[in-house]
């Protein structure tokens, strides 16, 4: 197997052009575990930990957080937690404190695995995915982005150069089923995030599909009835019939971490929890405008 090592962006992108069958490797906490059980077998590895541009984030004109693909979990739990804090959430959830220091959402990206926990969020926010080759860059609606079970968007040359955020623009939640605590992938997940100023809701829903989706009935159903200009306490009949909305778009399977039933079940309850918990943090800003 041979071992790339580009010192800087442009020969990575070079690199990738002439060997598109190498696989980048940024904190190799997926990769690795493929390598170690033998799962594949590549003909090159791409190193990106030498690239300064994949491991730090900025503000772009548009007030967009530019974040580079590899920024550790752990830095953007620290760094963009207050301008973020959806995606903070979800990288509070992610494996262990070692697996946070190396991994990050272009590895999540670049995996796909329906069960990732960065997707919900990224939908739900409408995040952009920038992706670059010799040939140039383009700019991917995260929605549009996961292609299948463990299948994305990339062309064969491309590398994630970075992924697109906007501040939140009000109350954002991630929240996540699994068989314990922390070291579990998600048997379903859920993020919800508001626009308090437009009055919109965006959602993502995590595995309970081939790929992470939103639940666009479910969003124009709050959007017309939450009542937005007198934030009165959540009426549990509509938070009921929102969490009714999120199950049906979803279209989980069985498998070894739960079933399809179970898997609606709890994303009625995701979505119900996670309304309630962004409604009452309006509400609080509402009172003190
Ligand atoms: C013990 C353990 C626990 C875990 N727990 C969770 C969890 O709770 N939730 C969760 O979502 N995941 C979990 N994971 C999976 C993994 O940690 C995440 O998917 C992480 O985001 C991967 O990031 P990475 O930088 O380590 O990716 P890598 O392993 O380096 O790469 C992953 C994939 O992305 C590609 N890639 C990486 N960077 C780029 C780039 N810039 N451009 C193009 N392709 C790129 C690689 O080629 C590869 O296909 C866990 C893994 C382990 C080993």
């Amino acid at each position: 197997m041979d071992f790339l090592h580009p010192a800087d962006w442009a020969e990575a992108l070079e690199l990738k052009a002439e060997r598109p069958e190498a696989v980048p490797i940024a904190g190799g906490t997926d990769v690795m575990v493929e390598l170690n059980f033998d799962l594949h077998r590549p003909a090159a590895l791409m190193d990106l930990n030498r690239i300064p541009e994949l491991y730090s984030w900025s503000v772009e004109p548009d007030g967009r957080i530019r974040l580079g693909a590899n920024v550790p979990y752990t830095r953007i739990i620290e760094e963009l937690g207050d301008v973020l804090p959806g995606l903070a959430m979800a990288a509070r959830t992610v494996g262990s404190p070692q697996i946070r220091n190396r991994g990050g959402v272009g590895g999540n990206l670049g995996a796909a695995s329906p069960a990732g926990d960065t997707h919900p969020v990224l939908v739900a926010t409408d995040a952009v995915i920038e992706a670059v080759s010799v040939r140039g860059a383009r700019r991917i609606a995260a929605v549009d982005f996961y292609k299948g079970v463990k299948r994305n968007d990339l062309a064969a040359d491309e590398l994630i150069s970075a992924v697109l955020l906007r501040p939140a623009a009000g109350p954002q939640q991630f929240s996540k089923i699994g068989t314990r605590n922390a070291m579990v992938i998600a048997v379903c997940s859920f993020a919800l995030a508001f626009d308090s100023a437009a009055r919109t809701v965006g959602t993502g829903i995590g595995s309970a599909a081939p790929t992470p989706r939103r639940a666009r009935e479910a969003e124009a159903f709050l959007a017309e009835e939450l009542p937005w200009d007198d934030p009165a306490e959540l009426d549990p009949q509509l938070a009921d019939y929102f969490g009714d909305l999120v199950s049906a778009a979803a279209s989980p399977i069985d498998d070894v971490r739960g079933t399809a039933a179970y898997r609606r079940h709890a994303l009625k309850v995701m979505g119900r929890r996670t309304l309630s918990w962004c409604w009452n943090d309006y509400r609080a800003a509402f009172a003190a405008a």
